[in-house]
């Protein structure tokens, strides 16, 4: 039986009451702290015992051969893996000689707060030493918000009966150790020794080190400075070293009870893979002066601030289940992490909290993340579609090379190539494709950013389209095909006619043709002429959207629904997931669905289908859908609201929210699972909210589950803070400032005006059976608080 981490509720934080040694891999990642540039694991200030050890630069990567036991045509050759850089969250304590582990002595109390508002991880523990000597510690972590390059700790320790020699190590670490990982294909490889010194010095209470990765070449700069203070009186020895993987300073006082040690570091990243050593090496000194100027209080007093900022226009009230409020916050918390500061860098889909999947990003950023940062985040969105813009010369290289036009982004990667080994699920997912174009289209109507969609908007929308053009074809009645590709569902590949990817497609021909036409200029630049925008609404025009007509739903592909299904009673539960332990031949010939596709067009391409349609194609799908990944919850959340299974909603609200907190795929410990994250608000906005926008409308449907009492939510939409405030009988929609906005509510056009809210009341839905799932893959029946007042 896998034991699971329980947090106490609590609406604005995340509390760890004891230290459970078991746990520590989950820990590690759920109490990650990230501004998308740098991102730190929790491990223990001390370093050990530890689960995986995890320091990350966005955009920082070693490359390892990707061998085949048959090669192809268009193989990728080497694949990008994440690294741990350098340490620099180590605070090594000696109590009288005696090394602070918490596997030895007696650790009498140990707790670790992540505060989503002040934007650290605290810790407090006392131990006593195996001679008996007891010391409180406490410690504060910060990965700034406001200043990309740094993390900080203030350390304390305090002798607590007796007098004490008290020694703290404060370590910057190169080619730590890592565990040997199991064969699971979504765990990352590890590198032996991935980084090379070309550089390290240290003086007085300063390290500076810089390192070289392995076939990257990317120069990777770490230093360390320290303020150290200790009671009037109290003499501190204080001396620093380097040698090629690390550096160290180390303090050291002699303290009697009741004075304390105390010491805040400041570390600095930086890398490049075009500037000099010396340029990187000096980067991270200005970035340490820098922090060292506004100094701790002042930098925590940043972090609050940022944050009080992020929150006035993102969060998320939710009444009648406090597990639910707790655990949005925190998946709003880490989104946030994993893409405020990134700047023009990816969103990998773990974030920066693990290294799962490679440290790669997939489609999960634009089809899921994206949506969410547009609306409470927008220049986070901006600058992660920034970096999509500038690995464009990458994907029209790859299309080329595929035999195709426009550009073919990588299904997975750090630096804009293909990382994937396995061209089915990868090569052949040209959905991504749509869903950047997808993620743009919706950035520009929600923000009216006119000179991104002038800019890096086109340009992506254009090689796209060109993309699609040339990868489908008409047939002789004029019906435009794109054959041979696999959707969002792996248990599916190379299908003809996949209904997500062609609406999603025809979405992005007729984005790319109307931008062009909105900006005859630059589209002249770009070589569009009539006739290639006449050629894109064409095929766009005649998408074919299969249908059977026999059983009255859409088949996700063509022929779907003509396969056998799956054989679920005699699939037993300990076979879950399914991809490891049958072939991926046996799944792709089944109807069995990993994760929402057909669910999923859906939800994005609403206007497809007529409600009744929604509500048959749903109740289709949901007994074949096995949600082997968790991209699927949040989007059977959506849809199953939509359609007036209100219940079945919540169930899968809870799955996404919880995914982390409670661990529910079991590899939490690779990393949080950052597009499940976003799906929990997702869930609840445009789930519970019903909220929808694209060519200038934003409409809303809400309407609530029995377990939810109050939902209200704050978003930022084209310049303004819109606040939805729902309960069972009303909304209440409020616009904070701006020009008078027009919104739908169930239909109904509402005008706002800044400052006047309008209620209006919610119409009921008639109930409908529920519709079940394979055996033993039901979610979760979500029980709200048992009083919700
Ligand atoms: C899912 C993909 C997803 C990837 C990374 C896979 O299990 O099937 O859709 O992009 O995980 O999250």
């Amino acid at each position: 039986m896998i034991r699971q981490a329980a947090f106490p509720v609590e609406p604005w934080c995340l509390r760890e009451t004891k230290l459970d040694l078991d746990m520590l891999a989950q820990t590690e990642s759920v109490f990650a702290l990230s501004n998308g540039h740098l991102g730190w694991r929790a491990n223990l200030d001390e370093g050990e015992p530890h689960s995986l050890p995890g320091t990350y630069l966005n955009g920082v990567y070693a490359l390892r051969p990707l061998p085949y036991a048959e090669a192809g045509y268009g193989f990728p050759e080497s694949g990008q893996t994440v690294i741990n850089v350098t340490n620099g969250k180590l605070l090594r304590l000696f109590v009288d000689d005696e090394p602070f582990d918490v596997r030895y002595g007696e650790l009498r109390s140990h707790e670790r707060v992540l505060d989503f508002r002040a934007g650290t991880l605290t810790r407090q523990a006392e131990w006593m030493s195996p001679a008996g000597q007891a010391v409180r510690i406490s410690s504060v972590r910060a990965v700034s918000f406001t200043q990309r390059a740094i993390g900080a700790i203030c350390y304390e320790v305090e002798p607590l009966d007796g007098p004490a020699r008290i020694a703290v190590q404060s370590e910057l670490l190169a080619n730590e150790q890592l565990p040997t990982l199991s064969g699971d294909p979504r765990l990352a490889a590890v590198l032996d020794r991935p980084l090379n010194c070309e550089f390290h010095s240290g003086d007085e209470a300063r390290v500076v080190l810089v390192h070289k990765t392995q076939g990257s070449d990317i120069l990777v700069g770490a230093a360390m400075d320290h303020l150290i203070d200790a009671p009037d009186g109290v003499q501190v020895q204080v001396e620093a070293r380097s040698y090629t993987d690390g550096g160290i300073v180390t303090a050291t006082a002699a303290l009697k009870p009741g004075q304390r040690l105390r010491i805040i570091k400041f570390v600095a990243y930086g890398w490049s893979q075009v500037r000099s050593l010396t340029a990187v090496r000096d980067q991270v000194w200005a970035a340490l002066s820098a922090a060292r100027q506004v100094g701790w209080d002042g930098l925590l007093a940043d972090q609050r601030a940022y944050l009080d900022d992020f929150w006035a226009s993102a969060d998320v009230e939710v009444d009648g289940d406090t597990e639910v409020q707790q655990a949005v916050r925190f998946a709003l918390f880490h989104v946030l992490q994993a893409g405020a500061r990134g700047e023009n860098r990816p969103i990998p889909a773990k974030g920066l909290t693990g290294p799962g999947y490679d440290g790669h990003a997939f489609w999960d950023t634009e089809a899921f993340v994206l949506p969410v940062l547009t609306l409470t985040a927008p220049d986070a969105a901006a600058s992660a579609l920034r970096w999509r813009h500038g690995t464009l010369p990458a994907a029209i290289e790859r299309a080329a090379q595929l035999g195709f036009k426009g550009a073919a982004f990588p299904w997975r990667t750090i630096a804009g190539q293909e990382c994937s080994g396995y061209w089915p699920a990868g090569t052949a997912a040209f959905h991504i494709n749509a869903d950047i174009a997808n993620a743009v289209i919706r950035y520009i109507d929600a923000t009216g950013d006119e000179d991104f969609a002038r800019g890096p908007g086109m340009d992506l929308l254009t090689q796209t389209a060109r993309l699609w053009r040339s990868l489908g074809h008409h047939d002789p009645q004029g019906r435009f095909h794109i054959d041979g590709v696999t959707g969002p569902d792996e248990y599916s590949a190379i299908a003809d006619d996949n209904i997500y990817t062609n609406l999603m497609a025809q979405r992005n021909l007729v984005g790319a043709a109307d931008l062009a036409k909105r900006h005859p200029k630059r589209a002249r630049e770009l070589g569009i002429d009539a006739e290639e925008s006449a050629s894109w609404r064409d095929a766009a025009a005649g998408m074919s959207i299969p249908y059977d007509e026999v059983i009255g739903v859409h088949p996700q592909a063509d022929q779907f629904t003509r396969h056998q299904v799956w054989d679920f009673a005699h699939t037993s539960p300990d076979q879950y997931p399914l991809l490891l332990h049958f072939p991926y031949f046996d799944l792709y010939r089944k109807q069995v669905v990993k994760q929402a596709d057909l669910v999923l067009a859906m939800h994005l391409c609403g206007d497809s289908f007529t409600a009744e349609q929604k509500a048959r194609n749903f109740d289709y799908y949901e007994p074949l859908t096995v949600r082997d990944s968790s991209l699927s919850a949040c989007t059977q959340a959506v849809m199953a609201a939509e359609v007036g299974h209100l219940d079945l909603a919540f169930d899968y609200l809870g799955e996404a929210a919880l995914m982390d907190l409670r661990d529910l795929e079991h590899n939490t410990r690779d990393g949080v699972h950052i597009a499940s994250l976003a799906g929990a608000w997702v869930a609840l906005v445009s789930g519970f909210g019903g909220l929808r926008h694209s060519d200038g409308t934003v409409s809303f449907a809400p309407r609530l589950p029995e377990g939810l009492t109050r939902l209200a939510f704050t978003i930022r939409i084209r310049g303004r803070r819109l606040r939805v405030e729902v309960t069972h009988e009303t909304a209440q929609y409020l616009l904070a400032e701006g020009d008078p906005l027009e919104i739908l509510h169930h239909g109904t056009t509402a005008k706002l005006s800044a400052g006047k809210p309008l209620s209006h009341a919610i119409p009921a839905i008639p109930s409908r059976p529920r519709p079940s799932q394979p055996p033993g893959r039901e979610p979760v029946h979500r029980r709200a608080d048992e009083d919700p007042t």
